[in-house]
Order: C-alpha cells, then sequence, then structure tokens
C-alpha cells in the first residue's frame, strides 16, 4: 500500500499532482464495493431511487441493496428480456463515473493499492509515476461454453516470449477479461455457460478475489471487482448447470416480467430506437401503447387467454419495444410521426414482425404462431376500445356523431370516413369533434397525424361497442343515421 509518506511523484497529463487532495482524493484508495455501500447507505437517508433506469421492480431493488450491503456476488436468475443486464449496469451507476489509475496498466491499477506486478515494482522503483483518468468499468464475461481460461483469467504472452522476455517478466502475463474487471463491475452473463472447469477457478474468484490458472499456479493478483452473473433456467432443462459451490456463493434474485401494464409500456417508450437515438420519447398515443404492450403481456397469461398457454417461451419486454419501433416507423415511411391502425399492416403483419420470432409455441401449434399473435391482438385491442368508450361523454353524443357524418362521404345511404389526413381539415371544423378528440387525447397541441390518430380511436371503439351505429371496411368507417334515443 503506497502512502502519502512513501509516494512518488504523481503527475497527470504531464502535471504533477496531489492525490490526496480534494479534486483526486475520491477516486483511488477506496475498494469497490465502499463506493457502492457509501451511495446506498446515503439514498437509504434521502429516500431516493437510486436504480432509476430499472422500471419498477421496488420488491427486487431492495433485494440488491441488501445483497450488495453484505458485499455478496448477486445471481440475476430470469428469462431473457426482463432486464438482467440493465440490473447490472444499474449497479455499476453507482461507481463514480471515473478513477484514477496507474497510466498504461492493463487491469488500471489504483496508485495506492497496486495488483499487478508491473505497477508494483514501477512505484516502488520509480521516483514519477503517470497516471490517468479511466471511465466507469462494467465488463461483460459472456457465458460460453468455449470459453477458454486464458480468456477469462489470462494467459502468457507468446509473443513477448519471442521478444526475449523471461517468464515471470510481468508484460508476459495479459489478464482476462475477469481480472480486467479490476475496479468496476464483472457481469457474468449466463454463468451456467460457462464450462464447469473454469467455474471450478470462480469459486475462489468470488470468494478470495483472486484465481488459480487451470496448471494449478497461482496469479498473484488481487483483484477488486464486484461480482453479477445472470442464469436464464429457460435455456436449461433439468438441474442448472451452475455448480453448487458456486451457487453457495452468490445471492439469487429473481427478475421476472413487468408487473403493471405502466411499467411495461414505460420500458416500452424508453428503448425505442427512436427514444435511444434522439433522447425524445416517441409519440406514440396511449391507445397504440397500450394495445400493443397488451398483446405482449396477453401472451404471457395463461390463465386468462387459452392462446396464450399453447406458448411455450413467452415474448419478453424486447417484444414491446420492437412492436414501438416497427410501427412507428411503418408511420414515419407514410409520413407520419403518429402511428394508426392501419400501422399494424394489412394482415397485422408488422405486429408478428415483432412477435413471431420472440415466442416459441407447443409442439403441433407451429403454423398457428400468426394465429395466436392475431387473437391476442384482437383482445388487447377490445380490451382499449373498451376503455376509450367508456370515456365518451355521452351527453352531446348525437351532435358528435351527426358532425361526424357530415365529415364523411355518402355510400350506400351510409357516410363513409376513411382514416387519412385529408379528413383532417374537416373534422376540425366542427367544435363539437374538438371536445371529444381533447378528452380522448389528453392533448392539447395536437398536431394532424396525432389527432386523425384521435378520431380513428374513437370510431374504432364505437365500432367494437356499439357495432349498430359503426361499420368498417378496409380502414373505411361507415356510419348510419342514427335513430331516435339509440344515442
Ligand atoms: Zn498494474
Amino acid at each position: 500500500m503506497v502512502k502519502e509518506s512513501n509516494a512518488p511523484v504523481f503527475t497527470l497529463y504531464g502535471e504533477e499532482i496531489d492525490i490526496w487532495s480534494p479534486p483526486y482524493k475520491e477516486y483511488h484508495s477506496k475498494h469497490t464495493i465502499d463506493y457502492i455501500i457509501e451511495k446506498i447507505l446515503e439514498s437509504e437517508k434521502a429516500g431516493v431511487d437510486i436504480f432509476p433506469s430499472v422500471v419498477g421492480k421496488r420488491k427486487e431493488k431492495e433485494l440488491v441493496k441488501n445483497a450488495l450491503l453484505s458485499n455478496s456476488p448477486i445471481l440475476f436468475k430470469g428469462r431473457k428480456g426482463y432486464g438482467k443486464t440493465t440490473f447490472s449496469k444499474a449497479i455499476a451507476q453507482l461507481l463514480p463515473t471515473k478513477l484514477l489509475a496507474v497510466k498504461g496498466c492493463k487491469i488500471h491499477d489504483d496508485p495506492t493499492r497496486p495488483s499487478c506486478f508491473s505497477c508494483r515494482k514501477r512505484l516502488l522503483e520509480s521516483n514519477r509515476v503517470e497516471l490517468t483518468w479511466i471511465p466507469r468499468i462494467w465488463v461483460r464475461i459472456p457465458g460460453d461454453p468455449m470459453l477458454t481460461s486464458r480468456q477469462l483469467i489470462g494467459g502468457i504472452s507468446i509473443q513477448k516470449i519471442r521478444e526475449g522476455y523471461e517468464l515471470d517478466h510481468p508484460e508476459v502475463f495479459i489478464p482476462g477479461r475477469a481480472l480486467k474487471a479490476n475496479r468496476g463491475v464483472g457481469y457474468f452473463d449466463e454463468l451456467g455457460a460457462v464450462p464447469s472447469s473454469l467455474q471450478t477457478l470462480l469459486h475462489e474468484f468470488f470468494e478470495e478475489h483472486q484465481v488459480t490458472t487451470m496448471e494449478g499456479d497461482i496469479v498473484p493478483f488481487k483483484i477488486d471487482t464486484l461480482e453479477l452473473a445472470s442464469t436464464n433456467p429457460a435455456n436449461y432443462r433439468g438441474t442448472s448447470p451452475i455448480k453448487e459451490p458456486l451457487l453457495d456463493r452468490m445471492e439469487e434474485i429473481e427478475i421476472g416480467p413487468p408487473e403493471t401494464l405502466e411499467e411495461e409500456i414505460e420500458i416500452g417508450l424508453r428503448n425505442t430506437f427512436y427514444a435511444t437515438r434522439s433522447g425524445e420519447t416517441p409519440k406514440i398515443p396511449p391507445w397504440h401503447q397500450e394495445i400493443l404492450a397488451r398483446t405482449v403481456r396477453y401472451a404471457r397469461d395463461k390463465e386468462r387467454f387459452a392462446d396464450a398457454r399453447r406458448i411455450e417461451s413467452e415474448p419478453s419486454c424486447r417484444a414491446t419495444i420492437k412492436l414501438f419501433d416497427h410501427v412507428l416507423s411503418k408511420a414515419l415511411r407514410s409520413g407520419r410521426r403518429t402511428p394508426l391502425l392501419s400501422d399494424y399492416g394489412e394482415f397485422n403483419e408488422i405486429v408478428k414482425l415483432a412477435l413471431v420470432g420472440r415466442m416459441e409455441v407447443e409442439f403441433g401449434f407451429v403454423d398457428k404462431k400468426e394465429e395466436i399473435v392475431d387473437k391476442l391482438l384482437e383482445e388487447a385491442l377490445k380490451q382499449t376500445c373498451k376503455e376509450i368508450y367508456n370515456q365518451l361523454s355521452s351527453e352531446k353524443f348525437r351532435e358528435f356523431y351527426d358532425a361526424l357524418r357530415a365529415c364523411g362521404t355518402p355510400s350506400d345511404g351510409r357516410q363513409a370516413l376513411s382514416v387519412r389526413m385529408e379528413l383532417v381539415p374537416k373534422l376540425r371544423k366542427y367544435r363539437v369533434i374538438n371536445q371529444y378528440v381533447r378528452a380522448i387525447s389528453r392533448d392539447d397541441a395536437l398536431e394532424d397525424d396525432y389527432y386523425l390518430s384521435t378520431v380513428e380511436i374513437i370510431l374504432e371503439s364505437m365500432l367494437h361497442c356499439a357495432p349498430r351505429l359503426v361499420d368498417k371496411k378496409d380502414f373505411t368507417y361507415y356510419l348510419g343515421e342514427l335513430v331516435e334515443n339509440e344515442a
């Protein structure tokens, strides 16, 4: 351990610095877990959520905080797409955004607690040691049956030996991914897929933060890493391939699907391509959000829906995200920013694009996959329309209905309203239509395409809930004359 009294002169980008002075003091000499414990305790006092990037999951967040305070590695267990990786990154975000490290060190050593030979030697023997800032560390270590100990722990550089270095020279050892996670988070993605011989090496790593190579040589590095791991039980039949002694060293926390529709939607909106690219929330009206997110959720609801019982591997939040993405893209291709029902595709093919590949069905139902999607979508549409219909005021309904009819074109004794942008200027002329639209859209500054989408969902909800008033064919609604007392 290097102390102020025995330290060499440290330089940062060429300038001498006092690493024990305020601007630098926080960024070295501390253990990874200490930064995390501090953040957790601070947040408990202030009563704030320290994992804002994880939507919902209140219970899981409590368990994670507790496990971290006890310095236990965590194993996130759950199906793909429910945010195990997001959670591990949220934990890494408790670490400082940057740290001071010895420049050139392959495992970004702490200037006061060097781990590798090369840094130890340099700090002992040199008068000046150059430092650098390193960004926050989160290293993914993918579980792969082909993973080698060289990739995981490290190995000897034959190149360096050819160049004439001795075997025990510091330059000769090349650290693997687990060692590169030094001073940050090492995320073992699919721990069960790590070959069992390597899992044995990990016992020691998780407990002692030190490793031994397959040949039995101790790698004399003391690594300061927070270990997190994930496992997807759906990948395995029977027993989990994670070895018992390794499981014994970790706290298992289940990560399931979002609990509520609102959370499902929030995850979907945050992660669309549009949102991640532009930083803005995409303009998907709430009814489309609900229809699409519900379709995914119904596919997981085996109790309520017979069709869901045919699904063996359920669609995750990625399905919701991609549904939002694809429907937005389809709208964009038609020159709109707000989707319409027609953007689901003539045969719901845009919805199927996001869903069909993301679910697996029982043997014998493989060719019924699309049919299952159609049915679940229909249920989701029905439910959403019911809620919209219940919000329609009955007070001026007759006036509203007549105004809608006045905007249509005559067709076989009825008035046809085709859902197109050209319809909007006509609709806007009627105060009563504007009132109904505002009540449903919950948006004052309505752009034309959003306005049209609102009118469309009102018509669609009338079609579902008052079928004698409205008929539909090829995205055109037909409104008959209202008989007395019918409204
Ligand atoms: Zn080093």
